[in-house]
């Protein structure tokens, strides 16, 4: 049998007639930069979470940039966020002058460790990037406690967390602002690259939808120099067709992981996720341990299985960042788990017999049965 990491086709499958309309829609309309689908799925996103704007850009990447620059983040500011992310949660903080503190991640649920990052906090610190890393949520609100009493932006990295929610509120709705990447194989992708910025913030919204767009919010009247990050009509009408399938989406996921973790209780050489009794995960990732990961994931992918690394190294020490002189001592949980982690497939329409498969082989693996 084979099994793809995620099967974003299938996807495709199921909602077709709808994802169809959408992209005859904006061809018919030629309603390809901005215009009217781009500001529905603004007015509809923003809607979901209950907050006051959303504003679109290409990418979750120049979201976090765009929000950092916009907050007067820059040279001589420090921005502390997570040892274990994807590069752009602290890429974004360099391109800006500022510079990245990493924080180590806790031992059961992989989110940055809220008890560590005070000890890093000094007159040049700024803000705090957590990510709510796999779908599932930082200790968000420990974190806010923190920001609130040295007076720091909390800026959500959501990225991976569409929808997760901490104490039955949503994620990217307690910090100044959160980030989010419609990337394709996120929880929920466009059919190309794509982002957003949420805040409550008026003033901020602004600046952050004036900055994106070459600095006018008016067409020829740029108040500052800005960059090019404009969301296509073509992702919008896309995310448009999704947004009402992704919460029970996320649902099939969480399943998919009590499923995986129920099968895989009885399997000593491996640690399954743990989920936080505060949270709903909305399992981007199904991330389990193993001291022999790289034999596991060998023979997995003998047997037709595809999985993945997130992430193979640690951002500290990375070639990126070695001018900071980060050691694996300084991030000892985030350097012992990257040689450990393996992400199995994980996918709303992933089947119960193909989870059985994928379980059976690791046993396989392990036991020889
Ligand atoms: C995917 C991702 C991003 C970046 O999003 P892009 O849309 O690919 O630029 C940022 N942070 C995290 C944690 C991510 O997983």
């Amino acid at each position: 049998m084979n099994i793809p990491f995620v099967d974003l086709y299938a996807q495709y499958l199921s909602i077709k007639p709808d994802i169809d309309t959408a992209i005859e829609n904006v061809i018919k309309e030629t309603a390809f930069i901005g215009g009217k689908y781009v500001k529905q799925f603004e007015e509809n996103f923003a809607k979901e979470y209950g907050i006051k704007h959303c504003i679109a850009c290409a990418n979750g990447t120049d979201a976090i940039y765009i929000l950092l620059k916009m907050l007067g983040i820059g040279k001589g500011n420090e921005v502390i966020t997570v040892a274990n992310s994807w590069i752009s949660t602290s890429e974004t903080i360099g391109q800006t002058g500022a510079i990245p503190v990493f924080i180590d991640i806790e031992a059961d649920y992989s989110t940055i460790d809220f008890t560590k990052i005070e000890e890093k906090i000094n007159s040049k610190t700024k803000a705090i990037i957590p990510v709510h890393l796999y779908g599932q949520s930082a200790d968000i609100k420990k974190i806010k406690e923190i920001c609130d009493n040295h007076n720091l932006f909390l800026i959500e990295d959501c990225a991976q967390a569409h929808f997760a929610e901490f104490d039955n509120q949503l994620v990217g709705t307690f910090g100044d602002a959160a980030t989010f990447s419609f990337y394709p194989g996120k929880n929920l992708g466009a059919y190309g690259d794509a982002g957003c910025i949420i805040t409550n913030n008026d003033e901020l919204a602004e600046k952050c939808r004036m900055y994106a767009n070459h600095g006018a919010l008016k067409k020829h009247f740029h108040q500052i120099e800005g960059i090019n990050s404009r969301l296509d009509g073509m992702q919008a009408a896309i995310l448009n067709a999704k947004l009402p399938f992704i919460k029970n989406w996320n649902a099939k996921r969480l399943e998919n992981a009590l499923y995986y973790n129920e099968l895989l209780s009885d399997c000593k050489q491996i640690i399954t996720p743990k989920i936080r009794q505060t949270g709903k995960h909305i399992f981007h990732v199904y991330s389990i341990r193993t001291s022999k990961r790289d034999e596991l994931q060998f023979f997995l992918n003998e047997k037709g299985i595809q999985t993945a690394i997130h992430y193979p190294v640690a951002l500290p020490l990375m070639p990126a960042y070695k001018h900071l002189a980060y050691s694996e001592n300084d991030i000892p949980n985030a350097a012992k788990f990257q040689h450990e982690i393996l992400s199995l497939p994980m996918y709303p329409e992933l089947t119960k017999q193909q989870i059985e498969y994928i379980v059976h082989t690791i046993k396989l693996f392990f036991n020889g049965i």
